[in-house]
């Protein structure tokens, strides 16, 4: 057996040399695109929202100021899945849940926020101004107050009022994600065209960096404390500068369980276009759900260090919005459950 001596001494000639010599088969990261801002979002909502984004990128500013602004239309506007219009948790409560993340590995993250207008920028400021990434409910509440944000009213929105007193009527506790292809407000199982689900944009500027954003009200009379992938780095957001960005919208509790985020960017550093990783990645959550994914709906989006970007479903009905001029543009996405 190698003594300890050995064994420290051996390892660190063998640090030194990785130090020093390039590891075999590992590819240098591909430079990044340089000059041609993008920004794709999630679901029509991201038309606004990459509008907002665009005002930034257009001239030349930074992706993270983008995606931040980017979110923010949406976290403004009345919309079922999104920002204080959102609809509330079972006990009647909007709980929001954002996150953002820059070009260097930096991240901030809240959960469980209630009564902030604007959750994506109390993560930037956590981001920004403490060692910290993630801060949820009391406390991230307490963080945004004394870092300046208005405390709004403890009110649902007229939208969200009604549709709470719809899902009393039956009270069951069955919070339904897949909502796209529906015609109403969701109380359940309905939706409609302006009732999308998460907003999550991926944003690279003229100088090739990359930058991401994710803002949720969650999943729609969700259990008290219930978070979604959308806060947590890794599922429903990741960047990395040398590879890429990946986003995800659906059934939170099934992204989170494959890691989805990072998986889609992992799956790009090993050679997959954006799209063919994003598809890889719904591939594996069909596999794990088996005769339940057609129960659910989760999507990713992604953006590589390239400039290229790719999406792909569970299911029909999810949409994404793709800048590359002033003018985005709305695409379907392609899907696995045919
Ligand atoms: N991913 C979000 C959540 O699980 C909701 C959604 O995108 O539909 O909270």
């Amino acid at each position: 057996m190698p003594s300890r001596r050995k064994f420290l001494h051996a390892s660190a000639a063998g640090l030194a040399g990785l130090a020093t010599a390039p590891l075999a088969g590992a590819a240098l990261p591909p430079a990044p695109a340089q000059g041609r801002p993008v920004v794709i979002s999630t679901w029509d909502a991201g038309l606004n929202a990459n509008r907002g984004a665009w005002k930034i990128l257009g001239p030349g500013g930074y992706a993270l100021d983008a995606v931040e602004a980017g979110v923010m239309v949406t976290e403004a506007e009345q919309n079922c899945c999104v920002g204080l219009g959102g609809n509330p948790d079972r006990d009647g409560i909007v709980t929001l849940d954002a996150c953002i993340m820059d070009d260097k590995y930096n991240c901030g993250s809240v959960a469980a926020l209630e009564r902030i207008r604007h959750p994506v920028s109390v993560a930037r400021r956590l981001m920004e101004r403490t060692p910290h990434v993630m801060l949820v409910g009391a406390g991230a509440q307490q963080f945004a107050v004394a870092q300046g944000f208005a405390l709004e009213p403890a009110q649902l929105s007229p939208d969200a009022e009604k549709a709470y007193a719809e899902w009393l009527k039956t009270s069951q506790y069955k919070p339904i994600i897949n909502i796209e292809n529906s015609k109403i407000r969701p109380t359940g199982p309905v939706g409609g065209p302006q009732n999308h689900d998460t907003i999550a944009m991926l944003a690279m500027d003229a100088q090739g960096r990359l930058s991401g954003s994710c803002t949720t009200s969650g999943m729609g009379f969700k259990m008290r404390g219930r978070v979604g992938d959308s806060p947590i780095i890794g599922a429903g957001l990741f960047v990395d500068p040398t590879v890429g960005a990946a986003a995800a919208t659906g059934q939170g509790e099934d992204v989170i369980r494959m890691a989805g985020a990072h998986t889609v960017v992992e799956l790009m550093r090993q050679g997959r276009s954006p799209q063919a990783a994003c598809r890889e990645a719904v591939a594996r959550i069909a596999a794990i759900k088996g005769a339940q994914a057609k129960d659910i709906q989760v999507a990713f989006i992604a953006l590589n260090a390239q400039g290229e970007s790719g999406s792909f479903a569970l299911q029909k009905g999810f949409s994404y919005s793709l800048s590359t001029t002033d003018t985005p543009v709305l695409h379907a996405s392609e899907f696995l459950l045919k």
